[in-house]
């Protein structure tokens, strides 16, 4: 394991343990049993389970099981299974906070006779109510004011449950004017008439996150309880509870670092579940997932991983981390690690004619540079196959491969040059006729023949059959929001692939290189040696921006077909793309897959640069061009527009003054490629301005707040998921013209108030 640069976490834990604060630290991680982990727990199972490592202490794995509806025995299991994958080792048992129920309601009980707690009998919306505003001040409920008694006496009864779920809940007596809300008298408890997946039926009253997880951390002995920043208010509260309770030392601390967000990847557990649940994925391990069993069963090795989690470190500022970093990690692993053999995946057969007999030519599974050694044989005969896209009947410049006039060499054996293109009826290629030098022989090439590219092949007499499940980015924008943004291409599945036999038959190894395609993993489930099945990791090269380009091409009117670029190799720009590309994400700050698509595209760019000179807002522009106008000029070619730059020009103005929102745009958009009609008097026509003003949209919120008592409880026990449910109700309800922004904080302060 590399050595890890020493974070602020760290440098803090070195500190207390100089101090004489602890004997030796002790973290946890505390994940809730209502999902897979994912690549964010991984970060905490890495930064928790590390420093515990460096600094010889110990790190609990434990279970923060407190809300009964959501948990289950089968995320126990893959949480487990993750922590061990990913090498570390929790002890000798894993941590329920299940197991702490009766310790915790006796601590309750104390904080009651103590009068810090109380019986609150208000209804959520008066809880709410009371609790005042950012700018005010609350009032306490006049339950608080219940003698210790009564409060005990409730309590019990709360717990053996005689009352109504929302009758009743146990608060702490804080302080109702503090300015951290989360002060005002915090909830401890609530009625739950559910039972626990593992304590059964005995228990009605559950405690909230605030009062078992301080706790929790103090029973175990943990020093340094790690936690994301979203729960930075919440400190008071823990350390409240300690503090008030008078636990003797020492105690645990809560620190707080960002959490891990990444590009093209969505990262709760609850749309992770959606994902699942609806069949958009093949279960948890589905090797698109960003969990831990998807990288799994993909072929992600946990070093991978871990390096991945080392390099991100650990900050105060959340930020999204490009997930090309995690792909380079993989790559960088697998890259001298891993043999490399030859699969072909697309295959297109190739008869050399001037070939008699068979031959097994010596190939090592790594290159000369890698310190690993071993070597298959390869056969070798007459009839072979190639990659389909490795040969171009008429390239376009830059083609390195095999056409019929450029010989190719075929690596670890010959060199050979086409003779005849056989095709079929349709004018399908079918089959390459060849003739090989037989002098050309790897490591004994005598022949004196140029080529510019070697390629994998396979023996048709030898090669076995193979199923490759090519992956790639299951969604297709960089911050995806919901299934809309799904990769439709994300998996595509390759039933008759051709494999070298050594593969099959020596496994030299699980992983593999297929040469020139990129890094491949037997599958763990579904391999045989019958039925062999092997799942693309991750390709040679990040190839991702340049996929982006296909759009941006004028379909219509290609005159030679390009060939399929192959996973790491990007079509290089000429000069003039080049300049372009380079004033746009210099001068005009583009994102560079914004700036690719459209500097490789002269007629996309002129546009663009025509509606900059109109309404000087490249990004908001470039934005329209490179997404939509592209895609009109692919699907109708640029023959007979209906809109021109300026329209385009008008429609981000709009958009920048923000007179529509960017969903409307679309809507706009579309409309104005249908009709030719401009952005203004689409707007005007149809109403679509978008509405800004707190007291038109006030009342909307209003609404959807009454139609939705059961998400509005969910929310303030603290599902803060629906956040972005009752948000789109609003959008919803405006048909999209209310301004995301405004809308955003209305709810926030209704739902919080
Ligand atoms: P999600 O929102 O995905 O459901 P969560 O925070 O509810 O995540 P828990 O199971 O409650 O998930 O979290 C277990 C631990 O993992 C917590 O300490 C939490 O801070 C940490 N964790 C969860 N997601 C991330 C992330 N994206 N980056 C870093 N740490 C994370
Ligand atoms: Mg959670």
């Amino acid at each position: 394991m590399s050595e890890t640069k020493k974070d602020f976490l760290r440098a803090i834990v070195e500190e207390d343990l100089k101090a004489g604060k602890y004997e030796a630290v002790h973290t946890r991680f505390p994940p809730e049993p209502n999902g897979f982990p994912h690549i964010g727990h991984a970060k905490s199972i890495v930064l928790n389970f590390g420093i515990a490592r460096d600094f010889k202490g110990q790190c609990n794995l434990r279970m923060d099981d407190t809300d009964p509806t959501k948990e289950d025995m089968k995320y126990v299991e893959a949480l487990k299974d993750a922590v061990k994958w990913l090498g570390f080792e929790w002890g000798e048992k894993v941590y329920f906070t299940s197991d702490y129920f009766g310790k915790l309601y006796d601590y309750a009980v104390e904080l009651i006779k103590m009068e810090k707690a109380y019986v609150d009998s208000l209804n959520e919306e008066e809880i709410r109510e009371y609790r005042g505003t950012v700018t005010e001040p609350g009032r306490r409920s006049k339950y608080a004011q219940r003698s210790v008694e009564e409060n005990l006496d409730l309590f019990e009864r709360m717990k053996n449950g005689e009352f109504e779920e929302g009758a009743h809940v146990l608060r702490a007596k804080i302080d109702m004017g503090s300015p951290n809300m989360k002060m005002r008298d915090p909830l401890l408890y609530r009625i739950r008439h559910a039972s626990h997946y593992r304590v059964g039926e005995g228990w009605h009253v559950y405690p909230m996150y605030d009062f078992a997880h301080c706790l929790s951390d103090y029973m175990e002995g943990i020093t340094h309880s790690l936690c994301t920043l979203e729960f930075e208010n919440n400190r008071d509260i823990y350390d409240w509870v300690i503090e008030t309770l008078g636990l003797e030392p020492p105690r645990p601390y809560q620190y707080e670092f960002a959490r891990l967000n990444m590009n093209y990847t969505v990262m709760s557990k609850r749309k992770l579940l959606e994902l699942v649940e609806g069949g958009y994925v093949n279960g948890w391990d589905d090797p698109r997932l960003p969990t831990i069993a998807g990288y799994k069963r993909r072929g992600y090795t946990p070093e991978s991983i871990i390096t991945f989690c080392e390099q991100i470190g650990v900050a105060k500022a959340n930020s999204t981390v490009d997930v090309a970093q995690l792909e380079f990690c993989i790559r960088d692993d697998l890259n001298t690690k891993v043999p490399r053999v030859m699969c072909v995946l697309d295959p297109l057969k190739v008869t050399i004619e001037n070939y008699e007999g068979s031959e097994l030519l010596d190939a090592s599974y790594y290159p000369h540079d890698v310190p690993k050694e071993g070597s298959r044989k390869l056969p070798f005969s007459k009839e072979i196959y190639i990659d389909r896209n490795d040969f171009s009947e008429h390239p376009p410049k830059g083609y390195y491969r095999l056409t019929p006039e450029q010989p190719v060499r075929l690596k670890h054996a010959y060199i050979i040059a086409c003779k005849e293109v056989v095709k079929d009826a349709d004018g399908n290629i079918v089959e390459i006729k060849a003739e090989y030098y037989p002098d050309s022989k790897s490591g004994s090439d005598t022949s004196g023949i140029k080529v510019r590219s070697a390629i994998q092949w396979v023996d048709a007499a030898s090669a076995k059959k193979a199923e490759v499940r090519v992956y790639d980015r299951l969604f297709k924008c960089e911050a995806p929001e919901g299934l809309d943004d799904l990769n439709p291409d994300s998996l595509k599945v390759i039933k008759d692939a051709l494999i070298e036999p050594a593969v099959i038959e020596e496994k030299p190894d699980v992983r593999f290189q297929f040469e020139r395609e990129g890094y491949f993993y037997a599958d763990p489930v579904e391999y045989s040696d019958e039925n062999p099945v092997f799942n693309k990791i991750v390709g040679l090269k990040d190839s991702w921006a340049k996929k982006e380009k296909p759009k941006s091409q004028p379909a219509k009117k290609q005159k030679q077909p390009k060939p399929v670029q192959k996973e790491g190799e990007v079509a290089p720009m000429s000069a003039e793309e080049q300049g372009r590309y380079d004033r746009f994400t210099h001068e005009y700050k583009l994102n560079p897959e914004v700036a690719n698509t459209l500097a490789r595209d002269e007629k996309l760019s002129h546009f663009f640069d025509e509606a900059v000179s109109v309404h000087e807002s490249p990004v908001t522009i470039a934005n329209i061009v490179a997404n939509d106008v592209a895609r009109v000029f692919k699907e109708n070619g640029t023959e007979s527009l209906t809109f021109g730059a300026k329209e385009v020009a008008e429609l981000a103005k709009m958009l920048d003054e923000e007179t529509i929102s960017s969903k409307i745009a679309k809507q706009v958009f579309e409309e104005m490629t249908a009709t030719g009609k401009s952005p203004d008097a689409i707007v005007e026509e149809k109403g679509l301005k978008q509405i800004s003003d707190p007291a038109e949209i006030a009342p909307i919120i209003d609404d959807v707040i009454a139609k939705n008592p059961d998400n509005v409880a969910k929310y303030r026990d603290g599902n803060q998921k629906l956040f972005g449910f009752f948000v789109g109700q609003v959008l919803k309800a405006t048909g999209g013209k209310a301004n995301p922004k405004v809308v955003n904080e209305l709810v926030r302060e209704k739902l919080e108030a």
